[in-house]
């Protein structure tokens, strides 16, 4: 890595520019491809912290393509920003189909051996890999505070999550079982074989930078499929820090490869390629639809994992409490930035102004700031474009009659910051039910039975988590089976775990993520029927 490519210099600027940080070898045709949040002069820490992160050898500032550092073909980069402060952090380079088509030719010769590895051998690579993932927690934290915004702690909490499905996959690499299938006839032995299903790839979200990809990396590894990872091009450098620990874990030059820049360009080469077998996705559900139909060309095996719209129905039985922490952690995480955030707070008419009051007080107790200030719970929303999306969804909500009980504007921290949210009386005409908001808006509705609730919720087409907070046992049984969704979290706000499996139903995506069942999607199934067992 060379300096010049790392944020040195520190330049003041005014609010609505973005100032550069970079000066020997920035590229003139460097690109910001995104919106770019208002900016602000780099500040003495976040100096240290890029020099600090730069000779701990994790600020990768190339992309990963047959275990060497690469460039874009042509020189092109994109600017990686700091949302909390609008800083360049990094440039990184700005890829496309010929370096996406290179990293599949290295996946695809590195697929040979690594699949040939024993499951042992791949398991104490993947294990080395955690290993080196936890001791630079604190690292790999900074970096995604960095480039993402979410609060520090939060950050690590998100590679201790991301490490463990690494953990977890070294475990189940030894556990890929075939089957012998009783024969119909004497003279033949019928087997199940399972193997890898070849070359991946792997197009992740911004959102979480380290588990987004590590939960498809770990299990397609274990297996012994080789994998190109396309994060996105808002937080590539946790990406790239993660791909340098694993090849200091010994997983071999090839077998993980990192591209980022042009994403239709990248996706495209990807599902134009018979060699890549299967595509793993999450973020939006329109590009999980394009990718859909695009691997219908080579018919590729596919994961979605795509966008929510979760309720959080509270019942007039719960204790409020449990409601109200849990609905909190449900929606506020990230700054409501999660796929599996609350996006709708249904709650029963008798409790409703109890909760909508404490509730609220909770909400007003968070602190807003840079995710690296000691104390802050909500950090910025990642870019311009998100805080103007919020910020439509609240107007709308506020024409067709919703009531702001708290925020519901810009925070007075400027750049992305949005103050945390309570809006009432909101209705499913309105797009804060419909749609996802992605941002830290706590939208209450009303509801008066049971059964009006359970439609309520299942009106989208969404179908990743939903919330129910009761203290009846039977109602609890009785709407998590009349829920239309992948994940079901009683009395509980944050339900994601290695261990148990994770993915949505309708339009929230395909297969599934975590757990032993997540290794299923990366393997195939190949009957042998062995004949001629008892001729002479
Ligand atoms: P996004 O816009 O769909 O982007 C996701 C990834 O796809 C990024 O790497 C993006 O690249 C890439 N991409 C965009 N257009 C592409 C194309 N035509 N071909 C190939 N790749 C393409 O989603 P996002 O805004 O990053 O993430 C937020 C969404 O993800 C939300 O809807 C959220 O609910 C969902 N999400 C779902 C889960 C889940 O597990 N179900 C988890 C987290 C997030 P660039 O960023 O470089 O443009």
């Amino acid at each position: 890595m060379t300096l010049g490519r790392i944020a040195l210099a520190r330049i003041p600027a005014t609010r609505g520019t973005i100032h550069r940080l970079f000066s020997t070898t920035l590229s003139s045709s460097s690109t910001n491809r995104t919106s770019p949040p208002l900016s602000r002069h780099m500040s003495m820490k976040s100096d240290n912290l890029v020099s600090k992160l730069t000779s701990s050898g994790l600020l990768k500032t190339q992309g990963l393509i047959d275990g060497k550092w690469v460039d874009a073909h042509d020189g092109d980069t994109i600017k990686v920003l700091n949302p909390a402060t609008g800083e360049v952090v990094a440039n990184v380079p700005c890829m496309g189909q010929s370096e996406t088509n290179d990293a599949i030719s290295s996946a695809y010769d590195a697929f040979r051996s690594w699949s040939k590895l024993t499951a042992s051998e791949r398991s104490q690579r993947l294990r080395k890999w955690y290993d080196l993932l936890i001791s630079h927690k604190e690292e790999l934290g900074q970096l995604i505070t960095l480039e993402q915004g979410k609060p520090l702690k939060e950050a690590m909490g998100e590679v201790i999550y991301g490490a463990s499905f690494i953990e977890f996959y070294a475990e189940e690499a030894k556990r890929v079982y075939g089957d012998i299938i009783p024969s119909t006839l004497g003279d033949r032995r019928l087997f199940v074989l399972k193997q890898p299903v070849g070359v991946v790839g792997a197009i992740t979200p911004w959102n979480f930078p380290l588990a987004m990809i590590t939960r498809k990396v770990g299990p397609a590894l274990a297996c012994g499929c080789t994998v190109i990872v396309k994060p996105s091009e808002l937080t590539p450098l946790t990406a790239l820090a993660a791909a340098e620990l694993a090849l200091q874990a010994g997983i071999p030059p090839g077998v993980l490869n990192v591209v980022m820049g042009k994403a239709s360009d990248i996706g495209d080469a990807l599902l134009a390629s018979p060699e890549v077998r299967k595509i793993t996705f999450t973020g939006s559900t329109a590009v999980g639809k394009k990718l859909m139909a695009g691997a219908a060309g080579t018919v590729k095996r596919l994961s979605l994992e795509l966008g929510g719209n979760a309720p959080c129905i509270v019942f007039d039985d719960a204790d409020l409490d449990v409601a109200v922490k849990g609905s909190l952690a449900a929606k506020f995480r990230n700054s409501g930035q999660t796929c599996v955030c609350a996006n709708r707070i249904i709650v029963q008419e008798g409790i409703y102004d109890k909760f909508a009051d404490a509730f609220s007080k909770a909400v007003q107790s968070m602190q807003v700031g840079d995710g690296f200030s000691e104390g802050v719970m909500q950090g910025p929303l990642i870019n311009e474009a998100a805080v103007q999306k919020v910020e439509s969804f609240v107007e709308d909500a506020i024409f067709k009659g919703a009531k702001v009980l708290l925020g519901g504007k810009r925070h007075s921290l400027g750049m992305t910051f949005y103050e945390p949210t309570v809006i009432s009386d909101v209705t499913e005409a309105m797009l804060l039910s419909r749609e996802e908001v992605f941002g830290p808006v706590a939208p209450l509705l009303r509801f008066k039975t049971e059964e009006e609730a359970i439609l309520m919720a299942n009106n989208t087409k969404a179908g990743l988590a939903a919330y129910i907070f009761t203290n009846n046992v039977q109602r609890s049984w009785r709407v998590t089976e009349a829920l239309e969704y992948g994940l079901v979290g009683v009395n509980e706000g944050l339900i994601s775990t290695e261990v148990a499996p994770f993915g949505g139903l309708k339009q929230s995506g395909l297969g599934r993520e975590g757990s032993k069942y997540g290794m299923d999607e990366y393997l195939e199934m190949k009957y042998v029927c062995l004949g001629d067992m008892n001729r002479k």
